[in-house]
This record gives structure tokens, sequence and C-alpha cells, in this order.
């Protein structure tokens, strides 16, 4: 049970009382949206640079300038919670900077295993733990909690990184008996969130498979994923690689205050673009998918990314497990007062009622006639845009252990 510490009611001043964390509201306005959402693309702009229907006009403040969850909580295994108190003094709140701290870890092993039924690969790689690009919805936030850390802010600032990764996996590969298969990176912390621009684990971990001519598939919402463009083409030539960039709209003020650090649509566009024209085989994620907020623009994500160059297409429906759910809301009611309960009605429409369901068989694509129709409406604009749905077609075959070869040869 929870050990509450002090309990008092919200203001616009607050304490955090072990003196870890803080909140406040910023009170700084939404920035203004990118002239262009497509920028150098070369797409129809004119089709692709409107707003959402359903996005609001202005997007309010949301907290943190920068930052995604409202809140930080403590983690779900901690035995005291944080509160927040009311000082008494009226004294405007000032924003106070929440800076990213990173944390270098030595990770014992680098290849997580998993049997999960609905996600197409049994492998994957995390060079970083928590996600700058901060992300409310994000289904990774409840993993901070076993650091003894909050799925709220602590998430998208409180960072681990894994410096031994590319050492770690070329120990690995190397193992007697290891079975080639598509690696996934990008499938719990994005590979390219900004830290990766100076820590390089992404790029070294890519050098390696290189190496290896190990095949490995790429999810990413940020354009940074064109810094490696010579690897990724180069491996694209031997069909060892395949990238999708995650769209969830094409309405900047909404990303930005959705999914604050990560790249605009227009740069997640021009992404798919640079990579298409590079040989890299591209895709498109449109995840997730949410009731009332982003749903009405699965059609034109789907065009944009077409015209960009995508191939292929998925999508996830919001899942909201764990904190998640509490985080979400919580930035629905600041954020889109007037349609959170609506949101939050049809997301439990979509999940039997409840605000999440973990069953497999419906986790990803939900269930009732609201996310049929979903699932309708992005089978139909794939069809009629040729973009294939799944397709993770890369080649395990011409796996080598580098050395190896030459070492037989000498016996
Ligand atoms: S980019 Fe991906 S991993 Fe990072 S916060 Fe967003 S959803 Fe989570």
């Amino acid at each position: 049970m929870k050990n509450v510490l002090v309990m008092f009611s919200k203001s616009d001043r607050f304490f955090d009382m072990t003196a870890r964390h803080e909140t406040a509201r910023s009170g700084h306005p939404a920035r203004p949206p990118a002239n262009s959402p497509i920028g150098p693309t070369g797409l129809r702009p004119h089709r692709l640079t409107e707003p959402s229907p359903l996005a609001p006009k202005e997007i309010p403040s949301s907290g943190r300038r920068g930052r995604g969850a409202l809140t930080n909580d403590s983690g779900r295994f901690e035995h005291q919670a944080r509160v927040l108190t009311d000082d008494g003094w009226d004294i405007p709140d000032a924003p106070t900077p929440l800076r990213t701290e990173v944390t270098a870890e030595t990770a014992r092993t680098i290849l997580t295993r998993n049997t999960s039924p609905d996600v197409p690969f049994d492998r994957s790689i995390n060079p970083y733990r928590g996600c700058e690009h901060g992300c409310v919805y994000c289904f990774a936030r409840p993993t901070h909690a076993y650091m003894g850390l909050s799925a709220g802010l602590d998430f998208e600032s409180k960072l681990f990184a894994k410096p031994n990764a590319a050492t770690l996996l070329a120990k690995e590969l190397s193992r007697k008996g290891y079975e080639p298969a598509p690696i996934a990176m990008g499938t719990n912390t994005d590979p390219y969130q900004p830290i990766e621009q100076t820590w390089r684990i992404t790029r070294s971990v890519l050098e390696v498979l290189s190496d290896f001519n190990h095949p490995v598939t790429i999810v990413t919402k940020s354009v940074r994923v064109t810094r490696d463009l010579d690897i990724l083409s180069d491996m694209a030539k031997r069909n060892l690689v395949k990238v999708a960039l995650s769209v969830t709209t094409l309405d900047a003020k909404l990303a930005r205050t959705m999914e604050p650090r990560a790249s605009t649509p227009a740069k997640r566009m021009e992404a798919m673009k640079l990579l298409s024209e590079a040989g890299v085989p591209v895709g498109v994620m449109v995840a997730p998918i949410i009731p009332a907020l982003n749903d009405a623009e699965i059609e034109k994500i789907l065009t944009g990314a077409h015209y960009a160059g995508a191939q292929s297409a998925g999508f996830v429906l919001l899942r909201l497990p764990l904190e998640i759910k509490d985080l979400f809301e919580e930035w629905l009611k600041e954020n889109l007062p007037d349609r959170a309960d609506r949101v939050m009605s049809l997301i439990r429409s979509t999940r039997g009622g409840k605000a999440y369901d973990s069953d497999f068989s419906q986790r990803m694509r939900g269930t009732g006639p609201y996310a049929w129709q979903i699932s309708r409406r992005f089978e139909l604009a794939c069809k009629k845009l040729g973009l294939a749905r799944g397709g993770w077609n890369v080649d395990s075959s011409n796996f080598r252990v580098p050395g190896r070869d030459k070492q037989l040869e000498l016996i």
C-alpha cells in the first residue's frame, strides 16, 4: 500500500515532498507550427498542411515546455508516493527547466527475446531505456517503474544508455548455435531519440549487424535516422534492413503537444523520402491511432507516406496499460478538455468497456464497431494506395560471423 506523505489540494504552486522532482505548469504557449509540415519532400502541401479537422485550433500549454507527461507520480512498486502541496504563497510559478539526465549502464545482455503471438519479431535491441521524445501515450513508460522511477516525467528525462551494446551484440551473434532472425529496434524506446546524436550507440549496433550480414527492422519517430543513410543503404543492397517512420498526425501543433521531442510530422515525411531515395525499403506506422483525436487523419497520413516513398503500412490502436491510462487522461483533460470524455469513452468502446485489455487477440487492434471501422478504413486506404500490410521481409540467409570462415580454412 502506498504511504502518502502529505495530501493537499492542487494549486498553481507545488512542492515535491521528496525534493527529487517538482511539478509546475509552465505557462508557455504551444509553439506555432512550422511553415510547412511537408518541407522539402515535394508532396502536395496544399492537402497535407491542413490541420486535422478534429485537432483543436490552439492547443493550450501542457506542463513543462518540451515534455509530454504533466506529472511524475511514484512508480507502482514504490512504498512512498510523492504529493503536491500548496505552500500558501501567492507567487506566480516560474517554469522550472527539467534537464535530461543520462546514466551509462553496463548491460549484461543486449538481445531481448519475446514470445508474444501478436508481434512480428522474436528478438529486439534497445540501446536506451526511457525516451526523450516523451510521447504521452508511450506504452513503454511503465518499464521505468522497474528502476524505481516514474512512468511520467522520469521516463522522458532520466535516461539510461548502454554503451557496450555493440560489443555485447557481436559476442551474442558469435555464439555457437545462434540462429539468425530479424532483430527489431525501436520497439520499446526510440533508437534515434535525441541522445543518439552524441552516444551513437544505435549506429554502432548497425555497424555490427552489417558486418554479420544480420537483418534488422527499425521503427522511429525521428529524422535523425537519415544520419545513418550510408550504412542503411549499404545494408539495403543486401536486403538486411527495413525502416518504418511512425506518424500519428500531420498537425504540427498536435504533435508538438502529444510527442514533444519527436521530429515534426514534416521531418518524418522527409525522412521517408530520403530513405526511399537511398534505396532503403521504408514503411509507415500509424501508431497509435487514438479515437476522436487522430483517426480522422488515417487516409491523409497514408497518402502522404505513399508519396514520400513508403511501400508498406501498419497501425496500432492506442493502448493504455498500467500508469499510462492516468497520464494520458490527465494530458487529455489539460489539453483538450472539451473532447476528453468523448475520447475516453470511445477508447473504452474499443476495449470491451475498459480502458485497456491486454488480451493478445485484440491488444493491437481493439474490438467493437469503432475499432472495426478503423481497421476497415485502414485496409481500404492501403489497398487504394498500393501499400503492403506488414511485410518485414528481410534476409537472414547470408548471416556469417566475420573471421569464422577464415579460421576454419586455417584448421
Ligand atoms: S518515440 Fe516511441 S519510444 Fe519514444 S516516447 Fe514516443 S512512443 Fe515512446
